[in-house]
């Protein structure tokens, strides 16, 4: 039975909790933690599905009888189980490099570009926004700000961003670049994007690639409300948001409501995300193990 216990696991990993914890409003709140739980059920269901295929051939043949579990049987389930869990494996790993290499070569010409673009009289003005990143100036219209990532990072905004910006908003607004490329946020993104790609189009869904990218903005933006103040953080969204922008929408609304941290709250999803790894394995797996192996005479 524990084949069919991580398949539904997996299944279950993978459509219903991500919906229900894309709906939740509380991530909002601890968006730190909430990223570690997205990540817990992510590797929790990749887990449940490599468990399920390892077991699989296996039960089967269990339940076929005695004579079964020994000799040619035996071998071609092994085989059999190993290649449907090294495939999925497989397909996870090829994705990952895949889209490693491709985003690299991306953000390269990406960098080049901005150089090429630069309005050097302009970022000459602003200095640099941080240890390592340099800042690029860009002609436009629009105001708005990002990061290119990277060995060599760079923080891009507009023109049009350091004519609306007050100086303490476009501080908040370098601090919050600072913040993505210190911590790394684009590898924490980059991971569910390969996830979705990996997953089979049936199943796939853009819900946790969509929800940890917006929380990993409102990390960003906490980090930016430390270094300069809640005030400047708000004041910096209202200048990006534009009709229709949801995301900057949500996140200038809870700037302007949520203070940043909730130590229990975050505490008790903490918890959650090392009971739905840990859970399974004890409650599924060790039970399979413990009856698989005596029966394959491993034991
Ligand atoms: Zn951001």
């Amino acid at each position: 039975m524990a084949s069919v216990w991580l398949a539904v696991l997996a299944l279950v990993l993978a459509g219903p909790v991500p919906s229900a914890l894309a709906r939740a409003r509380w991530p909002a709140r601890v968006p730190r933690a909430a990223i570690v739980l997205w990540q817990a059920v992510a590797l929790a269901a990749v887990l449940a599905a490599v468990g399920s295929a390892l077991a699989a051939p296996e039960e089967l043949l269990r339940a076929l009888g005695p004579e079964q579990r020994t000799g040619t049987p035996l071998l071609i389930a092994v085989a059999v189980a190993a290649t449907i869990a090294g495939l999925i494996v497989l397909r996870l790993a090829a994705v990952l490099v895949l889209l490693g290499v491709r985003t690299r070569r991306r953000r390269a010409r990406h960098r080049d570009m901005v150089d090429l673009l630069d309005r050097a009289e302009r970022s000459a003005t602003v200095g640099s926004p941080g240890a390592r990143a340099v800042l690029r100036v860009l002609d436009g219209a629009v105001p708005f700000a990002y990061c290119v990532p990277g060995r060599a990072p760079r923080v891009v905004v507009t023109e049009a961003a350091l004519d609306t910006l007050a100086p303490e908003e476009l501080r908040a607004v370098l601090a919050h670049e600072q913040a993505h490329l210190d911590a790394r946020h684009d590898l924490v993104r980059e991971s569910f994007v390969a996830l979705h790609q990996a997953f089979p189009v049936l199943v796939r869904s853009r819900q946790a690639r969509d929800a940890v990218g917006l929380l990993l903005e409102m990390l960003a933006d906490d980090a930016a409300r430390t270094r300069s103040s809640d005030t400047a953080m708000a004041g910096a969204l209202e200048a990006f948001v534009v009709t229709g922008d949801t995301e900057i929408a949500a996140r200038l609304e809870r700037v302007r409501t949520l203070r940043c941290g909730d130590r229990r709250l975050a505490t008790g999803i903490y918890l959650a995300a090392a009971a739905v790894v840990v859970v399974p394995t004890v409650a599924v797996v060790i039970p399979w193990l413990s009856a698989a192996l005596p029966a394959a005479g491993l034991q």
